[in-house]
């Protein structure tokens, strides 16, 4: 069988030196194993026709026929743009570009009928399609029809005419010519155990997708097999690094986490929270150091996983702490545990920046000489007079916030490095992509408590304020409560509070039969939670803020988040924020109110807000729109994740499997010396000969 990385580009027949220079130039293409693994970024269905009086509010592509009827530049600046109107005899829409305004104006003409495809948006009172992709309708034999690829072409390769459809020529001669077969990168027994489609299966049906569903599977394979590889990779030369790093072993499953998970959980754990919890106790169990990512979506439960990990460290005679990013979260982390717990005999204390001296003073002995069991704060936790009898595991809560630097000062606490859990509700790209270095392991909590209503988003423009008032009240009539949060800008909260003040004196003055409260960050820390208990008590309706009540806040009965100019939220923050709403059994919705001015960039973050509810989705979109930011960060260090199909933002769960499956691999057959392994080792030869040793990373 044909080696495909060896075999030149060149030697497939339409490819001749040019063609193949700028290949090469422009997508790295120089082998037959570059081209197949040169993916579609993207595939339209074509299947289909959509009239211009069928678009509705958050439809996906689609796909239209019609004539443009005139083009006017717009706006200045970034704002700039193209507008074709754009009518099919049903009704018109806008076409709008934000780039190559002259190349579009020049390439099409008004008159002439076009395939147009995109993503319609509502913009007032009409829609508009931005980018669109169009054809000239003499094309639609061609176009038209099943799933159709698209590759990522640039300037230069249209130029040699190498266009997306051209690119798809390559892949159909390329796979002609190997018969349709391509070499198995997998041997049978890990193909048996993950039960995916065979590389030959993949590989045809990513470039020529026979229908929707065959498509999921090819991509799933591929998907799994890019990071099977860079995984069976890492973990090879990472086992042998943690055989050196010594941990604490928790061998006990005793007293206190039995008694605790038999009489005092209020409800059934989840199947995922079981599973992770498993995997936290098998961590700790091993006499290796635990350090354990923890994702899990808003309201998956997190803080009961964490509240079961400090048992199993107090049934083995250590101490836990818990470590929160902000005041009130550490104070309601506290009141839950301190619920939760009941009257069993542990004791835990709560230590933040505004623990007064005298009970400072207290605490710390106690803490020193191991009398308290569970500590739970925010950053006072790390200082140097915070110090531990013996410190079993540290559990830090929406890491984000808290630098690498930071949990290393908790480490240092202990001669023994304590075990690490990082919980987060936002799966990361940066926390992702450490895992490909081996840092941190993950679990993942994909399943929300039974009983969930998932929370409805709505978008709404601030000139209807009024219809928002009345759906307040309606809300607060059966007995609901209402969030209001107002955007804080950096180094400017003056404004930010001035911002919330004016809300609060409009709120007060309208729904003046309930009771609002305010909390902002420049509050004194016993006034915030004054006005927090009022929230949580159930006694005020109504609670204004600024963003300090963003992570971990829980009052089930509120059914509302109202988001004020909720365009100058980044997604994450605005998911985190709704995922204070919905923890009843009730509906809940999350209201985000913006002006009517809004960029490409912001229309297009509040649209995936209103369309998705998964925190994994939220994570990888945010990460496509704001570019690859901390991904590039990681290339310029030279750690070159250069992923072709995978996404660190959206497949965390796939990496997940697949570091599973490499691991067992490697637990069966270590240094791969099997017959049926050597296929993998000569895989790895080829993957990673010429990268980094990954193993000297830490
Ligand atoms: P997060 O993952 O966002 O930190 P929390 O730990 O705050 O979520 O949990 C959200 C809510 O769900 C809390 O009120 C918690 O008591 C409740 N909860 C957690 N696990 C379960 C479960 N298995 N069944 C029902 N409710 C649960
Ligand atoms: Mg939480």
């Amino acid at each position: 069988m044909i080696e495909l990385h060896k075999r030149s580009i060149t030697y497939l027949p339409g490819v001749g030196p040019k063609k193949a220079e700028i290949l090469l130039k422009e997508a790295k293409i120089s082998s037959f194993e570059d081209l197949l693994y040169y993916f579609p970024y993207k595939y339209i269905d074509r299947s289909r026709f959509y009239t211009v009086s069928e678009i509705k509010e958050n439809m996906p592509y689609i796909q239209l026929k019609g004539r443009i009827l005139s083009f006017e530049t717009l706006g200045e600046g970034r704002a700039r743009r193209l507008v074709a109107r754009f009518t099919d005899g049903t009704g018109a829409l806008d076409l709008v570009w934000f780039k190559g305004i002259a190349y579009v104006k020049d390439k099409y003409s008004i008159g002439k009928e076009y395939i147009v495809f995109g993503k319609p948006a509502e913009f007032g009172h009409t829609y508009n399609i931005a980018h669109p992709d169009i054809d000239p309708v003499e094309q639609a034999g061609q176009v038209a029809g099943g799933l159709t690829p698209y590759y990522n072409t640039t300037e230069k390769m249209k130029k040699s005419f190498l266009n997306s459809r051209a690119i798809q020529n390559l892949q159909f001669t390329l796979l002609k010519l190997l018969d349709w077969q391509v070499p198995e990168t997998l041997p049978s027994d890990v193909l048996e155990r993950i039960k995916m489609v065979s590389m030959t299966e993949a590989m045809r049906n990513i470039h020529f997708p026979e229908s929707a569903e065959q498509l999921k599977k090819a991509q799933l394979r591929l998907k799994f097999d890019e990071l099977f590889f860079i995984q069976l990779n890492i973990l090879q030369t990472a086992a042998y690094r943690k055989l050196k790093l010594k941990g604490l072993a928790f061998p006990l499953v005793g007293d206190k986490f039995n008694t605790f998970y038999k009489e005092y959980l209020p409800f059934e754990l989840t199947d995922a929270q079981k599973r992770v919890i498993k995997e936290i106790r098998r961590d700790m169990g091993s006499g290796r150091q635990m350090n354990r990512l923890l994702q899990g979506d808003v309201g998956s439960g997190k803080t009961l996983v964490g509240l079961l990990s400090m048992l199993l460290a107090i049934d083995n005679d250590y101490q836990a702490c818990m470590m929160a990013p902000t005041e009130i979260l550490a104070n309601q982390h506290y009141v839950t545990v301190m619920n939760f717990l009941g009257d069993m005999d542990i004791k835990v204390a709560l230590l933040t920046g505004s623990t007064k001296k005298r009970d400072r003073a207290k605490l710390l002995p106690a803490i020193a000489s191991g009398e308290i069991n569970i500590v739970i704060g925010t950053h006072a936790l790390i200082e140097e007079t915070v110090v531990f009898s013996s410190l079993g595991l540290a559990i830090i809560d929406e890491q984000h916030r808290f630098g690498v630097e930071q949990r290393a000062r908790l480490w240092k606490k202990n001669e023994v490095v304590p075990h690490v859990l990082v919980m987060t509700a936002t799966p990361i790209p940066r926390t992702l992509a450490m895992t490909l270095y081996g840092d941190l392991d993950v679990s993942v909590i994909d399943q929300l408590p039974p009983g969930r209503k998932p929370v409805l988003t709505l978008h709404r423009y601030d000139n209807r304020k009024k219809e928002l008032f009345e759906f307040l009240r309606k809300e607060i009539q059966t007995g609901r409560q209402v969030y209001v949060v107002y955007p804080l800008i950096e180094g400017s909260e003056k404004v930010d509070y001035k911002n919330l003040e004016e809300g609060y004196e409009v709120f007060t003055e309208i729904f003046s039969e309930y009771k609002v409260c305010m909390v902002h960050g420049r509050m004194k820390a016993a006034d915030k939670e004054a006005e927090m208990q009022k929230f949580v008590s159930g006694e005020a309706q109504i609670l204004m803020a600024t963003t300090v009540i963003e992570v971990g806040v829980n009052v089930p009965n509120a059914s509302v988040m109202v988001i004020e100019s909720a365009e100058r939220f980044g997604l994450s923050q605005l998911h985190q924020l709704r995922g204070r709403v919905g923890r009843g059994a009730d509906q809940s919705y999350c209201v985000l109110v913006s002006s009517y001015k809004l960029s490409n960039e912001t229309r297009k973050r509040l649209e995936i807000m209103v369309q998705t509810n998964n925190g994994f989705e939220i994570a990888e979109a945010d990460l496509r729109l704001r570019g690859h930011g901390d991904l590039e960060g990681t290339r310029q260090s030279g750690i070159g994740i250069d992923l072709k199909i995978a996404n660190l933002g959206s497949d965390g769960q796939i990496l997940q499997y697949a570091r599973d499956i490499a691991n067992a691999v490697l637990n069966d057959d270590p240094e791969l010396k099997q017959d049926a392994h050597s296929l993998l080792k000569e895989r790895l030869r080829i993957l990673f000969s010429r990268r980094i040793n990954w193993g000297m990373i830490s």
